[in-house]
């Protein structure tokens, strides 16, 4: 089941139904201000809703907050496109996040003192960040928590049982959390072995009702990491679980959202931009289909003024099964022996030779205002 409680990190619901967040992290250092809001910005463009960005030293806290200064610039919405600061074990950088305005903070309570985790937990509480609409939230807090930090106790568990060990870890800190009367965490027991997430996911959503930030981390280069991150995070959505997500990859952090997007897509939970049909091709090909189908998802995708489009476009190989499918999509190309033709909402419209295909399609597309 879905998470029943809703936090805002800042102005953006996660949690209690509300739509998978898609969530992102920068790479480059964020000392320097400007490669980093460049990079913000692309992964906005690309339709990341969080970006988390870290906070590795004090010296970089003025860049940080330069950053969450100048990124309301960069959301179309009335609200800043929600900065969220990754910490680790310096409970000072945390505090130092929060003064400077993030929308949330991410730690893993697991390498700081209780004392510490105590004085984030009171300044989150205390600060307010734009919430949208002219209201405020508190800095919402991940408590996340990995397999090379766990108390003493659960460390044996772990070798044995290591999803419920992390499960376990988590749930303490959500219980210190409760009882300090802050709710507005979030919390995530990522693994970068898959059925270890999955395991540590499910036996997390039946214990708690607080939103789950999910992914497989460390999952490796953006092909193999896509793989990982689809059955992981795929399983899990298709199952209900999960209320934020990143997909974790080896590479441009733009990838990341695009995957992410593809994998709220196939689960029909979530649509940005169109979703291009294509046949595997086989010996009755007669077009490059490979390259048709390729060059329409690149400039479909790279056109800004379908980003909110939902629009099924698919382009098939031969007369046999060609025609039937570009029927049923919204547009449609059915090729065959260098030419094709064009479909639109089910209606045959324009035979065209293969070079004109994409063109007039897009024109087509753009011309209906998709
Ligand atoms: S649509 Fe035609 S070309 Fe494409 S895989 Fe099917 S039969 Fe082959």
């Amino acid at each position: 089941m879905p998470s029943a409680r809703r936090i805002m990190v800042g102005a953006v619901p996660v949690g209690g139904g509300a739509p998978v967040a898609v969530q992102s992290m920068t790479c480059t250092r964020t000392g320097d201000a400007a490669a980093t809001l460049a990079q913000v910005r692309a992964l906005v463009a690309a339709g990341c809703e969080l970006v988390r960005v870290s906070l590795p030293t004090a010296e970089e806290a003025p860049a940080f907050a330069r950053l969450v200064r100048e990124a309301p610039a960069l959301a179309s919405c009335d609200a800043p496109v929600p900065i969220i600061a990754d910490i680790h074990y310096d409970w000072r950088l945390a505090l130092a996040a929060i003064e400077a305005g993030a929308a949330g903070i991410r730690i893993n309570p697991g390498t700081m003192a209780e004392t510490h985790v105590r004085e984030i937990v009171r300044a989150a509480a205390e600060a307010r960040v734009p919430a949208g609409g002219g209201e405020e939230a508190p800095v919402a807090i991940r408590i996340g928590v990995n397999a090379g930090s766990l108390p003493k106790d659960l460390r044996g568990r772990a070798e044995r049982e290591p999803a419920a060990a992390l499960v376990e870890a988590a749930l303490r800190w959500a219980a210190r959390f409760d009882e300090w009367d802050f709710r507005a965490y979030k919390l995530s027991v990522k693994s970068s072995s898959v059925p270890v997430t999955l395991e540590a996911y499910r036996l997390l959503a039946a214990r708690t009702d607080a939103p789950l930030h999910v992914g497989v981390t460390e999952a490796g280069t953006v092909w193999s990491g896509t793989i990982k991150s689809a059955v992981g995070i795929g399983a899990l959505l298709a199952e209900g679980i999960g209320d934020t997500m990143r997909v974790s990859l080896t590479g441009d952090p733009v990838e990341e959202v695009r995957v992410a997007w593809k994998i709220l897509a196939a689960l029909d939970l979530r649509r940005r931009g169109p979703e291009v049909i294509s046949c595997p091709t086989c010996g009755r090909t007669e077009v490059d289909i490979v390259g048709l189908a390729e060059e329409l998802e690149r400039r479909l995708a790279g056109d800004a003024a379908l980003a909110g489009s939902a629009i099924t476009v698919a382009v098939m190989g031969c007369r046999v099964n060609g025609p039937e499918e570009a029927r049923h999509a919204d547009y449609g190309i059915a090729a065959g022996a260098g030419e094709g033709v064009l479909f639109d909402h089910g209606e045959r419209v324009e035979a065209l030779p293969e070079g004109q295909l994409v063109d007039a399609l897009l024109a087509r597309i753009r011309a209906a205002g998709a």
